[in-house]
């Protein structure tokens, strides 16, 4: 019997085919060092719970203990989410504008299960997706998988991040299906106008298009800003909104998002509503401890709950700019909304860095501070800085940024 024991079990292309940029770099796989003489200051990731700085709402805590012990909740549910749930998210999100039922709902694992299952109704292989750039990451992984085709219209950073929506109008071909549109944005933290968000609409109308609309940090904005959900902004467009807890209520490892069907003269009820269902059926649903908890969290946890994390990432908001603007060859973009700002780097007055990879490399190992790199959202000459980090902490890693850049910056002659 020959030995076969030494060969690697192949994987399927499909699965090979995922990349997540930004974990792989997260998790390890492209090397990191940092200088141990000073402490880690890690503005990286968008994860609320890591600094300890912002408590989780004792009524969400309650509301999964009751749960629990109700003993009510330990069968399978419905497969797009307990009926509870969607009433709830239901009644929290609708407008007069964009009314939504419990019908309208299907409850995911994280807005990223949202996201994967817009991507899995939408279009077969060789068709296109408009999608941002820059980009999360999530939205490439999902569709490389199936042989759908990215196209990407830009985000212009001196117009505070808003789409080129002539371009936007002219990537459109016979083969596009959806039109992705992230506000506010992560990376960027923009918040779009409400007279912007109608020109991208009228550009979906023109080509008959629903819109995939990421507004996960929709509500988390800035003093003074408004962010408007798209949905209520039209009456003809299709649109699907993508949710979910994880930014808004501190609790990404909890897992639970939404979609939210904006149907308009019944272009989604024949196919994508029955298609979204089956898709959930894959997994058969999401745990229904924090499902059945959502009512109560909905209800009762105040507008001040996130108008606090908001206040501190303005705060940041307003350390980082102020103090990076004034830095030889960066130029912040300051942001309106999220949780994060992108800085962009003229890599040409660092003749000793040639990406922002190795940008982003190099400040680790020399002072410790860890900030993503534009690659990451297929975005390079960029960095982006999260602003969640306890404001003392968030001076003392731009000081570092300012000393690092002095350090390698030379004036061309
Ligand atoms: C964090 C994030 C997600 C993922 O949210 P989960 O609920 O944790 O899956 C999706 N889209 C954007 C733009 C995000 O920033």
């Amino acid at each position: 019997m020959s030995d076969f024991t030494h060969l690697a079990i192949s994987a399927s292309d499909e699965s090979k085919g995922l990349v997540h940029k930004m974990r792989e770099i997260v998790d390890g796989k492209v090397e990191m060092e940092t200088n141990s003489n000073k402490d880690l200051l890690n503005i990286s990731i968008g994860d609320p719970t890591f600094f300890g700085n912002l408590p989780v709402h004792q009524v969400m805590k309650e509301a999964v203990k009751e749960v629990v012990d109700s003993d009510n909740f330990n069968g399978y549910g419905p497969a797009h989410g307990l009926l509870c749930a969607r009433q709830a998210v239901a009644k929290h999100y609708t407008t007069p504008e964009a009314p939504l039922t419990e019908d309208d709902i299907i409850i995911t694992c994280g807005c990223a299960g949202a996201i994967e299952y817009c991507f899995t109704v939408f279009g077969n292989s060789g068709q296109n997706i408009l999608v941002p750039s820059p980009i999360h990451p999530l939205d490439c992984c999902v569709t490389a998988s199936r042989g759908l085709k990215l196209k990407f219209y830009q985000l212009l950073p001196d117009r505070q991040w808003e789409a080129d929506v002539d371009q936007m109008d002219q990537l459109i071909d016979t083969d596009t299906v959806a039109i992705v549109v992230v506000n506010p944005s992560n990376p960027c933290g923009s918040v779009y106008s409400k007279q912007h968000l109608l020109d991208i609409l009228a550009v979906a109308e023109k080509h008959s298009l629903p819109i995939i609309a990421d507004e996960i940090y929709s509500d988390l904005v800035f003093k003074g800003q408004h962010s408007y959900p798209i949905a209520t902004l039209s009456k003809n467009v299709p649109i699907l909104s993508c949710g979910g807890m994880a930014k808004k209520y501190l609790v990404p490892g909890w897992r639970v998002g939404w979609i939210l069907i904006h149907d308009r003269h019944d272009r989604f009820k024949k196919e994508v509503v029955p298609s979204l269902i089956k898709v959930s059926r894959k997994s058969l649903g999401i745990t229904t401890l924090v499902q059945a908890a959502l009512p109560k969290i909905l209800d009762t946890v105040p507008k001040s709950y996130y108008e606090n994390i908001m206040s501190l990432v303005e705060a940041n908001a307003n350390i980082a700019y102020g103090e990076l603007s004034v830095v030889g060859g960066l130029t912040p973009v300051m942001p309106s909304g999220a949780l994060y700002m992108m800085v962009g780097v003229e890599l040409s007055k660092f003749p000793h860095i040639n990406t922002t990879v190795e940008f982003m490399k190099k400040l680790m190992s020399e002072e410790s501070v860890y900030i993503m790199c534009g690659e990451c959202f297929r975005f390079p000459g960029f960095i982006r800085l999260v602003l969640l980090i306890p404001n003392d902490k968030m001076k003392l890693a731009c000081d570092r940024i300012r000393e690092f850049c002095g350090r390698h910056y030379v004036e061309c002659i």
